[in-house]
């Protein structure tokens, strides 16, 4: 292999992915649990509707937030079992060019003896030629000595072509070490920000599964029942949904303008003809909310 196909074939690795990512803070925590203890602070026996789905729509941010984070800490992993894959076999494959390269060099060191002990063989015919008896014996040593130039050249021409391979090869060798660095530069990198990840992502769900189950005192059983069913039907996860622009937030389906005011009182519990999600009005989250 010439040394200019070694250089076009060397692999390219991402800049990109050397870059720390980030986790922006997805959720204000104490905003929602403020939210839930001013309901639960009110003077009643029975929660009203309109508080159990304000409840409602707070474990649906809860539980949309915890989905976020467990794909955020679900990617790492597997990132950084494929990169320890792609190490080994890096590792592995520079194993076996060195061992192309040591081979190469036995052989050459091999034919550089060869051509020493032939050039001994003829010195010493050489030596035995002036001390012949006849032009027979004369003959003989001159045609040993014709054979031993030839396995001179020989030998001579097989080192110079194993000394090409070495080159190549040794090449090769280095240019997989250095892609081999490079990925093992990402990898620690990659293993870093996992272990930061799990750690600063375990934290916030933990304080978010307290806030979850203060919600779920607030719903009743049966409207929790709903939602759990609904949240492992959809593959987004939510289960309840505001009207977006006359329409459903989930299936943006069109709701009725009667409906729509049924679902703005908040009396009771009002899903979705299309898709079946639990429909709220916007301002229910508490936040402020610019009118369309
Ligand atoms: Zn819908």
């Amino acid at each position: 292999m010439s040394l200019s196909r070694i250089a076009k074939a060397k692999i390219k690795t991402k800049a990109a992915t050397l870059q720390p990512r980030k986790i922006e803070k997805i959720i204000d925590v104490s905003r929602l649990e403020r939210k839930l203890e001013e309901i639960m602070s009110r003077d009643h026996k029975e929660f009203t509707v309109e508080e159990k789905l304000k409840a409602l729509y707070v474990l649906q941010e809860i539980d949309s937030n915890i989905d976020k984070i467990r794909t955020i800490r679900g990617e790492l992993p597997m990132e950084v079992a494929d990169l320890e894959d792609e190490l080994a076999g890096l590792t592995t494959r520079a194993e076996h060019i060195q061992e192309e390269v040591n081979s190469l060099n036995d052989q050459v060191n091999r034919k550089k003896q060869a051509a020493k002990d032939a050039k001994e063989l003829i010195k010493k015919y050489e030596a035995q030629q002036s001390k012949v008896k006849n032009n027979r014996e004369f003959d003989s040593l001159n045609k040993e000595i014709e054979y031993q130039n030839l396995e001179i050249q020989l030998s001579e021409k097989r080192v110079k072509e194993f000394a090409v391979d070495v080159v190549a090869k040794a090449a090769l060798h280095e240019q997989t070490i250095a892609i081999l660095n490079e990925k093992q530069a990402i990898l620690n990198l990659k293993k870093a920000e996992l272990d930061s990840i799990v750690e600063e992502t375990q934290k916030e769900e933990e304080q978010l599964r307290k806030i979850s189950e203060k919600a779920r005192t607030i719903v009743d059983e049966r409207l929790l029942a709903g939602y759990n069913r609904l949240r492992n039907n959809t593959r987004s996860g939510l289960a309840v949904v505001s009207i977006q622009r006359d329409a459903c937030g989930g299936c943006f389906n069109k709701i009725p303008p009667q409906r729509q005011l049924d679902i703005r009182q908040h009396k009771k519990v009002i899903v979705c003809e299309h898709c079946g999600r639990i429909l709220v009005d916007p301002r229910i989250s508490g936040d402020d909310v610019v009118a369309e």
